[in-house]
């Protein structure tokens, strides 16, 4: 096939045809930024492993947050274009691959997010109550491949590992009452088993000082206004150390200004009376987990941090040697996420994402791989809020639009839309439409109502499609 290959590609008679893999916000930006391109003519068939789409939306958007999923209203209607299609419940790797997309296709956008977190590196990381703060999230969130787990919270003390905007989700699902639990869309199983939880203090560990944390001012915020735990910061560790204060005089963020402000107000504090303690900790890190014989948690010992000024100009944070250990049976590290390689597609092991050049997914020495594209966390790595997503996959649209121009796409035999209909069903008779999902979603929204809350979410597959008789 030449390089300029089919012609009139694009175009109402030859539509070009878009796999897109992974439901999420930076999956559905994909297809809204298509929309940019009036003169284009584009089919987009979204594929996710779960019968449910949204990704981290639904999985990972902390339940007292429904506002931040107020979104789902945009992908809704991307999703009631005619030129688009969602093939839920289908598996990338298990049930298609990439050489059977490539005769369907033209174009493929892997949109598949950050899967798994990154670990800290210590010893007893391993032991029985040492958790990822992914696990918990998607476990509270009611992901199905995460409700089989199981949380012991059965300990008064908790570490978090990492003060980025996770941690602070994390935290404050620990803090929040039975009553504030009850009006979300929590799983059924996590209310109940943070209803029964013993968790009274809670220590959130930053490696760095209050002018470098992760958490953006409202999160702070919310922290400080929780009706069920008083928020306590040393005001020894609230205190800017030079370098940083240096920094802030030079002209810093608006968001790094508000967080020292905040926190500088919450240091202030006096008396505690609430139920539960959240204590947030700066310029310290973890050396160890420690555990007892049976190989469960006993505690955390960190070590205490300066801050140092790097060739780059950034702070970063030295150990000093001091040592203090925090007694508690439970420690979740949140310190970032890491994507997952995806079988076929060449994958960053050390940064955990797609090589690639603004979407463009290339070989390891930087050469463009034909009509393969990626957008979101496994793009860029797991930073921003939804809305970067927006921004991030408007380039890699903008890329695939000018190799569709220059005749760099695959070639695909089969490019009628049933053909491609017919070859998913082949492989998953249970591949579930956006119809389907639909109403998964209204029995969802229903069983809410009735019980007074935004939705109560089913957490197995087999339920979402009983729903559907299959
Ligand atoms: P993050 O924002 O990158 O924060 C990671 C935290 O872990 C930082 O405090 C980091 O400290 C710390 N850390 C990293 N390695 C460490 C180590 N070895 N030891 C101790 N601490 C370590 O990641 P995230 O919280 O997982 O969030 C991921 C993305 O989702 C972010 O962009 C976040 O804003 C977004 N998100 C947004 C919301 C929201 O908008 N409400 C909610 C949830 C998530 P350093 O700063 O020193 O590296």
């Amino acid at each position: 096939m030449s390089e300029a290959g089919n012609e009139n590609l694009g175009t109402p008679s030859n539509p070009l045809r878009v796999a897109v893999i992974g439901s999420g916000p930076a999956g559905f930006y994909i297809v809204s930024n298509f929309m940019k391109y009036p003169d284009l003519t584009v089919e987009i068939d979204m594929f996710d492993r779960l019968p449910t789409p949204f990704g981290l939306v639904r999985g990972g958007v902390a339940p007292d947050h429904q506002k931040d999923k107020s979104v789902t209203r945009a992908y809704d209607k991307s999703a009631k274009q005619p030129n688009y299609r969602f093939f839920g419940n289908v598996e990338f790797g298990k049930h298609v691959t990439l050489d059977d997309l490539k005769h369907y296709y033209h174009q493929i956008v892997f949109s598949t997010g950050a899967q798994v977190d990154r670990t800290l590196g210590v010893r007893g990381e391993e032991f029985t109550g040492s958790h990822s703060a992914t696990d918990f999230v998607a476990w509270y969130n009611g992901h199905p491949d995460f409700a089989h787990l199981k949380f012991e919270l059965s300990s008064e003390s908790v570490a978090i590992v990492g003060i980025g905007n996770v941690a602070v989700d994390v935290a404050r699902m620990l803090c929040r009452t039975h009553d504030e639990l009850r009006q979300t869309d929590m799983a059924d199983y996590a209310i109940e088993a943070l209803r029964d939880s013993n968790v009274k203090n809670i220590y959130m560990l930053g490696r760095r000082g209050p002018a470098q944390a992760a958490f953006t001012p409202p999160e702070i915020k919310e922290l400080a206004e929780l009706v069920g735990a008083d928020v306590v910061i040393a005001q020894e560790e609230a205190r800017l150390d030079a370098e940083s204060r240096r920094d802030i005089e030079a002209g810093a963020d608006k968001n790094v200004l508000k967080n020292v402000e905040i926190i500088e107000e919450i240091s202030g504090r006096g008396q505690c009376s609430k139920d539960k303690r959240l204590t947030i900790r700066f310029l310290v890190s973890p050396t160890e987990i420690l555990g007892d014989e049976n190989g469960n948690v006993t505690g955390i010992r960190i070590v205490k941090n300066e801050l140092v000024r790097k060739d780059d100009g950034t702070l970063s944070a030295r150990s000093t040697g001091e040592e203090e250990t925090i007694p508690v049976g439970m420690v979740f590290r949140s310190v970032g996420y890491r994507g997952v390689a995806l079988p076929g597609i060449p994958f960053n092991e050390r940064w955990g994402n797609i090589f690639n050049d603004k979407g463009r997914v290339t070989t390891e020495e930087g050469d463009p791989v034909r009509g393969l594209y990626c957008a979101g966390w496994i793009k860029r790595g797991p930073s921003g809020v939804i809305g970067t997503n927006k921004t991030d996959a408007q380039e890699t649209v903008a890329c695939m639009v000018e190799d569709l121009k220059a005749g760099r796409y695959l070639h695909a035999a089969h490019t009628r839309p049933d053909e491609a209909m017919a070859f998913v069903a082949s492989r998953q008779p249970a591949a579930v439409s956006y119809d389907d999902w639909t109403a998964i979603d209204a029995e969802e929204l229903r069983m809410g109502t009735e019980d007074n809350r935004p939705r109560v979410k089913f957490t197995r597959v087999e339920d979402m499609l009983d729903v559907l008789d299959r």
